[in-house]
């Protein structure tokens, strides 16, 4: 029983867009995690994560009157090259409904073969599923757009992997899924239909999902180039900030809403490095933290290139594309200068002098690998005291080794900061550095006892990650710096 209202608008743009298929059932089904949080703020119906019906349901058991299970198709570039036709391989849609937040899109991840699995089981692991579940809440708690996890059944089923590990589902809601790889999809067939599909797939992006500004142009498909360009560089603008490292940032991986998808190999840096690779695959750091924005802005390239059949000018493309750039930069800019407690528009005449200020803090940071969420946050808690010699300061500075350096940047901080209201930059310091962030070997020690039947460690992660910008007294631990066995930890794209 589930008395939605499924409308299902992406199953109604037909089978050149995705394939019927059902969820192939696991045995013995049991709940790893329930967002309660998430079930009440869309209005979910109480059994749905509280029934045997809902058990069934979310493990890929058994299908809602009104659900239709379909698999996308999509395509894509990974790793800078043309992979051709990808598609959803192991997520399967089950509808859309009108919830209390506006249309919803449910999603079961590992639920089974389709179409488009190729050579893959159609499942997921439970310390994937695990960390997806995790990951986007922690995400949503940031305030950074993301597809948001509802559940993680898992069953005894077995899954072969470098290991035998243990089958988990996770199902995951967003208003849509669609990626920049549904573009290049239709935009890379050559038929007088696919030019059809690729038309109407922009329509209904435009009608449901991305609302062009009337100011950017005339022509609704540079404007939805436009609205996407400037959503991304605002998420990369975020991701940047607090250090997280998607991992494989591939065209099927980038979100036509500005939303961060697909959570697999990432990681919330540990230590301040711009080459930091967080994907043990990613031999060549195409996907570096650093190189982020630029990837991003390679991949709405892609996008560019799919859509040109529908913009037709050119120019026009590249205007929509070169937004990127200063919005980019102006929202980056805007985000660290807030982490430093100072704003854009306090002091414009301050402007030059304060990227400076910033950019060789950055630049000491990266020397030292200095833990970058450990810093931020110890920085938030000295910056209303102005004697270098308060324990607050000392306890930062505690964590340079070339003491020289470090103080001849603080110097020019505590002077910059004595003449602004520093009560005002703290409470603007910790509102964008987080105290708790979703480490590496945290999701690790919750994924393990996880294995051997106790979630209790993934639940305390959630309801610390809903507020990590929060002081919560008894899980001061967790805001501690990693252990030495964090970096030893590789996650790679297998899951
Ligand atoms: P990802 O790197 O997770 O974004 O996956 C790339 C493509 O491989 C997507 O089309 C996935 O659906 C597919 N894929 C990944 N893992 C599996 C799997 N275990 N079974 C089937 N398809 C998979
Ligand atoms: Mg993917």
């Amino acid at each position: 029983m589930s008395n939605m209202n499924w409308i299902n608008r992406f199953a109604k743009l037909g089978s050149e867009f995705s394939a019927e298929v059902l969820p192939s059932p696991v045995p013995n089904p049991t709940w790893v995690a329930r967002n309660e949080a998430l079930s009440q703020s869309l209005g979910l119906p109480q059994d749905w994560l509280n029934g045997p019906e809902g058990l069934a349901v979310f493990s890929g058991n058994g299908l809602w009157d009104g659900m239709q299970a379909r698999a996308s198709v999509y395509s894509g570039h990974q790793f800078g090259q043309w992979a051709g036709q990808l598609g959803d391989g192991r997520a399967l849609s089950l509808g859309e409904f009108k919830s209390d937040k506006g249309t919803i899109e449910l999603q079961l991840k590992g639920a089974g073969k389709t179409p488009f699995s190729r050579m893959g089981d159609g499942r997921a692991v439970l310390r994937s599923s695990i960390r997806e579940y995790l990951c986007s809440e922690a995400m949503a708690g940031l305030g950074i757009p993301t597809t948001r996890a509802l559940c993680i059944t898992t069953s005894p089923q077995k899954v072969i992997r470098e290991d035998i590990e243990t089958a988990a589902i996770v199902t995951r809601t967003a208003p849509s899924f669609i990626r920049f790889g549904h573009f290049e999809h239709f935009a890379n067939q050559v038929s007088a239909q696919s030019s059809d599909n690729l038309k109407q797939l922009a329509d209904f992006t435009l009608a449901n999902f991305v609302h062009s500004s009337q100011d950017f142009s005339d022509n609704p498909y540079a404007n939805l180039l436009y609205e996407v360009t400037q959503s991304t560089a605002q998420l990369m603008a975020q991701w940047q900030s607090v250090g997280f490292c998607h991992g494989v940032m591939n065209t099927d991986n980038m979100s036509i809403m500005g939303l961060t998808l697909d959570y697999g190999p990432f990681q919330f840096m540990d230590g301040f490095n711009p080459n930091h690779i967080c994907n043990h695959s990613d031999h060549m750091g195409r996907y570096a933290y650093g190189r982020q924005p630029q990837v991003a802005y390679w991949n709405l390239f892609c996008l560019g290139q799919a859509l040109m059949p529908l913009i037709e000018t050119q120019e026009l493309a590249m205007r929509a594309l070169e937004s990127y750039k200063s919005s980019f930069a102006d929202a980056w800019t805007s985000k660290f200068l807030n982490k430093l407690g100072l704003d854009v528009s306090d002091a414009p005449d301050q402007l030059e002098k304060d990227k400076l200020l910033l950019n060789d803090l950055l630049e000491r940071l990266a020397a030292e690998q200095v833990d970058f969420t450990v810093f931020w946050r110890r920085l938030s808690s000295a910056v209303t005291e102005s004697s270098a010699d308060a324990p607050a300061w000392r306890y930062v500075s505690d964590l340079f080794i070339d003491q020289a350096a470090w103080q001849s940047w603080q110097v020019r901080y505590l002077d910059r900061l004595g003449q602004l209201d520093t009560t005002k930059c703290q409470a603007r310091m910790l509102k964008v550095n987080p105290k708790y962030i979703l480490r590496n070997h945290l999701a690790e020690s919750a994924i393990q006892k996880s294995k051997i039947g106790d979630h209790s460690e993934v639940e305390t992660l959630f309801k610390l990650l809903q507020s990590p910008f929060d002081d919560q007294a008894d899980f001061d631990h967790y805001a501690n710096l990693p252990p030495a066995w964090a970096s030893s930890i590789e996650i790679s794209c297998s899951s």
